[in-house]
């Protein structure tokens, strides 16, 4: 088997931007991914993509695999999941789920993020019967029902901004005494008399038979245990890098990201890592989508300094 130039896992903004990019300059690629159009599929609105005034989601992530499909010759695009990359040598080789190897000169890693869990008691059982990390996915399925939306941050606020017209109530509960959302999201719902926010609250367990039925939380001011009934629980509080294939080849950080420059470099020569798995401040879409555009163009440098 001939090693390709460049395997990208991904097909998010990160990937779908080095796939282009490395096609352009006539390197061989494979793309191996699990959700086409990667964390844009789950987004609602979105209002910060250039040259897009307002777009959704879907329509952005079917425009980004449109233009990769432009590329297709150079490009394999394999519909999988990656679980080992391992490096002997110059060559990488990537091991699927699906017991396919792949072997490459470089890897260019955009594997993204996943929600992270609450871990408390009823989480678990009741994912996706009630507990769910994606308001842009499940808002609409608890139309006239109680929820609550676990987290104060930007993603908590977007979630509660797509409940409050759906839900019959919404609790914001929040951790602090003052949310991190910004506060222009914050002002769309902070007087709605149907949006109660929870400050300062530990939550303990969430209740329920098949379905969720309540969510008990601490109030950190009082100390006081208080239950509210609630048929939806939407956790929103932060992503955890994808980086399980690739925890024995680099070291990760404390958040399990990969460091990377930004030119997509990490510490594995050949090794490069782009988007929202990386170390990156920034977990947004143009930004993925300009470190992938970097990390194709650091990966053909990189092969062409590679012995004949
Ligand atoms: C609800 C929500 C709303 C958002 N709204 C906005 C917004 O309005 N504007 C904005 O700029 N950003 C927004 N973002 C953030 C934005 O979606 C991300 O920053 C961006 O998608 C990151 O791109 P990425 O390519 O790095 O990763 P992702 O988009 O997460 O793509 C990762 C890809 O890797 C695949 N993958 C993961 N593990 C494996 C594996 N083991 N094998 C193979 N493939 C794998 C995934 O399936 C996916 O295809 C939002 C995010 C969320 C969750």
């Amino acid at each position: 088997m001939s090693a390709a130039d460049v395997l990208i896992v991904g097909y998010g903004p990160a990937g779908i931007t080095a796939a282009i990019y490395a096609a352009r300059k006539k390197l061989s690629v494979i793309l191996i991914g699990d959700l086409p159009g990667g964390e844009v599929r789950n987004s609602g609105d979105i209002e910060n993509w250039p040259g897009d005034r307002t777009t959704d989601g879907n329509t952005l992530a079917d425009k980004l695999i449109a233009h990769l499909n432009d590329h297709k010759e150079a490009v394999q695009i394999v519909q999988d999941k990656v679980v080992k990359i391992a490096k002997d040598g110059d060559v990488f080789t990537t091991t699927t789920e699906s017991k396919k190897e792949f072997q490459s000169r470089t890897i260019i890693y955009t594997a993204g993020r996943h929600p992270r869990m609450l871990g408390i008691p009823g989480e678990q059982e009741h994912k996706n019967l009630g507990v769910t990390y994606c308001a842009t996915c499940d808002a609409p399925l608890f139309a006239g029902k109680n929820v609550a939306v676990i987290g104060g941050g930007n993603t908590g606020a977007e979630a509660v901004i797509m409940l409050q017209k759906i839900a019959s109530h919404v609790y914001l509960l929040h951790d602090t005494e003052k949310l991190n959302a910004d506060p222009v999201l914050v002002s769309n719902f902070e007087n709605d008399p149907n949006v109660t926010i929870l400050y300062n609250t530990k939550t303990a367990a969430i209740t329920g038979g098949t379905l969720v039925d309540g969510l008990t939380y601490t109030d950190k001011t009082t100390q006081e245990e208080k239950t509210i009934a609630v048929e939806g629980v939407f956790v929103t509080i932060g992503a955890i890098p994808n980086t399980e294939p690739v925890k024995d080849l680099l070291a990760l950080n404390k958040f399990k990201a990969i460091p990377a420059d930004r030119y997509a470099i990490t510490s594995i020569p050949g090794f490069f890592a782009a988007g929202d798995v990386t170390d990156i401040r920034d977990a947004q879409i143009v930004v993925a989508a300009g470190h992938g555009c970097s990390a194709a163009l650091s990966a053909g440098d990189y092969i062409s300094r590679l012995p004949k």
